[in-house]
């Protein structure tokens, strides 16, 4: 059964909460949306702080990532939660956050991804059900013409159909799930996998 606008609203105001509470959206940064029919995304306005969310803080855009709401402002990287749901059609919301962990992480790591290997926490990611194989994590150089990088995700996503997420670099990452408790489950676990990897490198270097 589809939730209404209300549901998916208040779905994004709770996920707002728990990710700025974390650490995970600091000052207005970061953008969540859901499904809201086959071809609309609700998705939040932009520059508001995430952990104080109204109802009127959302609004709904079509699948080319125009604002379907006149007098409403979305964010700067709408296309790229929409370019996710017109690549699968079983996403049901995305996620975006800038913590601290991805943002070093990904200036840290020189190449183009990030893989992590035999952590149990692997299997909090959609279709992984062992640690032993590898989660392929890319990243993206920043880019502030999001149409332009928009463009460069877009052969990663079709040569990777089980991607879970990926890297913006200095800035900050995207995932997703079949629904916003999915997608906001795959956050956490990158989260910790992102720290893990952090504490690792640290610890090496002494
Ligand atoms: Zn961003």
């Amino acid at each position: 059964m589809s939730l209404t606008r209300a549901q998916l609203a208040q779905q994004i105001i709770e996920a707002g909460r728990f990710l700025y509470g974390r650490g995970w959206s600091p000052a207005t940064s970061s953008n969540y949306s859901a499904r809201l029919s086959p071809g609309e995304a609700l998705l939040t306005v932009s520059g508001k702080h995430k952990g104080q969310l109204g109802e009127d803080d959302v609004l709904v855009t079509d699948m080319a990532g125009n604002s379907l709401e006149p007098g409403k402002k979305p964010s700067a990287e709408t296309l790229l939660h929409t370019q996710l749901y017109t690549w699968k059609a079983e996403i049901g919301a995305v996620l975006h956050t800038h913590s601290a962990s991805a943002t070093v992480l990904s200036r840290l790591t020189l190449s183009d991804s990030l893989v992590f290997a035999d952590y149990e926490l692997q299997k909090a990611f959609a279709g992984i059900t062992t640690h032993e194989c590898q989660v392929c994590v890319p990243i993206f150089d920043n880019d502030q013409d999001i149409a332009r990088l928009a463009r460069r995700v877009q052969p990663w996503l079709d040569e990777h159909p089980d991607c879970v997420g990926y890297l913006i670099r200095g800035h900050g990452l995207y995932t997703w799930g079949a629904s916003m408790s999915d997608a906001l489950r795959q956050v956490e676990a990158f989260e910790f996998l992102f720290d893990c990897e952090l504490k690792m490198r640290a610890l090496q270097r002494v």
